[in-house]
């Protein structure tokens, strides 16, 4: 068995490796090769800890295993991370575990792959002003992620908690990006993608702020009773997502599918785009939103990449299991 520790990750692999797994995984997930399972997710009772697994099965590349972890509140007072993840693959052949891997900043990196994939297929080619709404461990990697998809000129920004923004000016300026933080209103009117990756929950862009031809990856909604975006923008909006019976339940479309506004029907998995099977935008005035809901398959196919960066690259531990 294979180990890869959290610390070996960032020199292991990057964006575009991140990106060409994600990529691969969506568009196998949408030809049925691929599936996740069940998620679970459960409040421990102890140290505060909501602790789960998401997992899943992917023929065409053999990914199969785990992601198990969870969110610690308590963590950063001990000079730790909230959120901790582990990867865990196993074998398809033979059930025999292959690997565990250090799984914090691979959720990073395939979180943010995830809205750059759909900006690469969904949002118009002429692309000019990026909007960010959250500022938060996970924006800067969605920042980075996306102006690798587009010409972006400019980035704006607005959070809940001002003082935060700062990390969003850091990012453009290492991009080389001008930045500026604005109220919702000309983030809404002067982006072309919007960016929201925040653990609201409650709506915080509303149909009005936003203009036709915009594409939104709403990332922040993991969670039931989460919320980004006005159901309203959601019904007006061509809808994508990562998997659909995650969207209409623990993602960014659930409360527009629990008021009826919209149906699973109309949610379609970008992976469909990805295949050529559905046109994605169709028109310069479309808003697209691609609801990233985060599965576990996107995990499985990181881990897995970085199993084999690491092997390449001699830094795999080998166990006898
Ligand atoms: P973080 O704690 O570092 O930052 C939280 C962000 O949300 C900040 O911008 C903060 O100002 C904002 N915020 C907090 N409470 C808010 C509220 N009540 N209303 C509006 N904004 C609020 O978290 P992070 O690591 O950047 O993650 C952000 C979110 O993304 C989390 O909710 C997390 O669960 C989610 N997430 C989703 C995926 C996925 O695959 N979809 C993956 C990782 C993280």
């Amino acid at each position: 068995m294979i180990i890869v520790p959290e610390k070996e990750i960032a020199g292991l692999i990057g964006r575009q490796e991140s990106f060409d797994a994600v990529e691969s995984v969506f568009a196998a997930m949408a030809g049925g090769a691929a599936y996740n399972f069940p998620v679970i997710r459960e409040a421990i009772g102890h140290a505060d800890a909501l602790y789960g697994f998401k997992s899943g099965f992917d023929r065409s590349s053999l990914a199969l295993g785990l992601k198990s972890g969870g969110y610690w509140p308590g963590n950063m007072a001990k000079g730790l991370t909230n959120h901790q993840s582990t990867v865990f693959l196993f074998d398809a052949d033979t059930g025999k575990a292959k690997a565990v891997v250090g799984g914090n900043l691979l959720t990073a990196l395939r979180t943010a792959a995830a809205s750059a994939v759909s900006i690469k297929h969904l949002a118009r080619k002429d692309a000019k002003v990026l909007g960010m709404i959250g500022a938060g461990h996970q924006s800067a990697f969605q920042m980075r992620a996306a102006a690798e998809q587009r010409d972006f000129e400019k980035v704006l920004g607005w959070n809940l908690h001002p003082e935060m923004l700062v990390r969003l000016e850091e990012t453009a300026n290492e991009l080389g990006l001008p930045y500026e933080s604005v109220d919702l209103a000309r983030l809404g009117a002067e982006a072309d993608v919007i960016i929201s990756i925040t653990s609201s929950f409650d709506p915080i862009l509303m149909e009005e702020h936003v203009s036709p031809g915009t594409h939104i990856a709403c990332m922040g909604t993991d969670t039931k009773g989460k919320q980004e975006v006005d159901v309203a923008l959601v019904a007006k909006a061509k809808l994508f997502t990562d998997e659909v019976a995650q969207s209409a339940t623990i993602g960014e479309c659930q409360h527009a599918v629990a008021s009826g506004i919209v149906s699973e029907d109309n949610i379609i998995e970008i992976g469909a785009v990805i295949n050529g099977n559905h046109p994605g935008r169709t028109s310069q005035s479309d808003i697209t939103l691609f609801d990233g809901t985060g599965v576990g398959l996107q995990d499985l196919a990181v881990a897995s990449a970085a199993v084999d960066l690491a092997i390449q690259k001699g830094v795999a531990i080998e166990v006898d299991f």
